[in-house]
């Protein structure tokens, strides 16, 4: 167990987590909502530190990031944990054991360690990623400052639900996100993710400001976030708060965990949501899950020709620098650390 960061004593032997916007008030011999921090004698302690549950060396265009370093690799990391419970988690057997009293699996490897096994698979960067990475904060914040130091860069796959703090202590050492933007209503967040929506809008509304790359997904579930109303609305917040150019993956839902009583996502509905978002005036909208799908691919905002052309997430054409190869346009996004 490792001392755990961001937290307050309030009364006698109960404190406050402040690491997300759940707040969690948590008494001696209690877990918070995540399961993975503990409250000892008053004081919290991280139970994740060191049991890394899953890693990986990944394209990047698989978390996804398709305007950052393209075709780069990057080494993937997560423990165990989630603060959200939603219904449909399409990585449960990750995500939410701990949330259910189960046992928390996973290996020691030390934050030198993976910078080192970052360095040795030629990775440009490290993500923190899988589950969720608010929950394993401590352990993110040792990797990615240690990364810096050896000219890597950061990269959080997040639902957004973290704090302010948590956001401002991340500031200075992440260099892109991608961040699920789930639904558009309070009630989906409430009832299907056990979580609130204004945190993850107030976040993402920050995050850009911060210099980091942020790109947006969004699960596209038939009959519960999928009516155009819904995703004009996401599209139109995405384009007001963070801007036109910032990248957004709609993602084909398929029945996980809790969720098993929908149809996977028709083409025809990640199509509709994509005009949704270009009608918004959101110049990179992608269709993921799909396949061969040919919204996959950058199309140069000036141009409409092919800049960037991907096969799943391979980068298999166009120019990596992120110039179109048709008109010499630059393309939004970073193409160097
Ligand atoms: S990280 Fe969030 S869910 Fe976990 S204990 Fe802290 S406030 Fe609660």
């Amino acid at each position: 167990m490792e001392p755990a960061r961001l937290w307050k004593p309030l009364k006698t032997g109960t404190l406050q987590c402040g690491l997300c916007s759940h707040f969690c008030l948590i008494n001696v011999g209690e877990r918070g909502r995540c399961g993975v921090r503990v409250n000892q004698g008053g004081e919290l302690f991280t139970l994740v530190y060191d049991r890394v549950a899953a890693i990986n060396v990944d394209p990047v265009e698989k978390k996804p990031l398709y305007h950052f370093m393209p075709g780069s690799r990057t080494l993937s990391f997560g423990t165990m944990g989630c603060n959200l419970g939603c219904s449909f988690c399409q990585n449960y057997a990750l995500s939410q054991p701990p949330r259910l009293g189960q046992a928390i699996e996973g290996q020691e490897i030390t934050p030198a360690a993976l910078v080192r096994a970052a360095k040795e698979a030629r990775c440009a960067s490290i993500s923190y990623t899988y589950s969720e990475p608010t929950i394993f904060f401590e352990l993110m914040q040792d990797t990615a400052r240690m990364a810096r130091e050896h000219g890597l860069a950061n990269i959080i796959v997040s639902n957004g639900f973290m704090s302010p703090e948590c956001l401002d202590e991340l500031a200075p050492l992440i260099d892109a996100a991608n961040i699920d933007l789930k639904a558009f209503t309070p009630e989906f967040y409430e009832n299907v993710c056990q979580a609130r929506l204004e945190p993850v809008k107030m976040n993402l509304a920050r995050m850009r400001g911060l210099g980091w790359w942020v790109e947006v997904t969004t699960l596209v579930i038939p009959g519960l976030n999928d009516s155009p109303g819904e995703l004009s609305a996401m599209a139109e917040f995405i384009a007001g708060s963070i801007g036109t150019d910032t990248p957004w993956h709609l993602s084909r839902f398929h029945p996980e965990f809790n969720l098993q009583d929908r149809p996977v996502t028709p083409s025809s509905t990640l199509e509709m949501a994509w005009e949704t978002g270009r009608k918004a005036g959101l110049q990179y909208v992608y269709v993921g899950n799909v396949p061969g799908h040919p919204h996959n691919s950058t199309s140069c905002p000036h141009c409409g020709k092919p800049a960037l052309v991907r096969e799943g997430f391979t980068v298999t054409g166009g120019s990596r620098d992120g110039t179109c190869p048709s008109c010499g346009t630059q393309l939004a996004g970073r193409y160097s650390v």
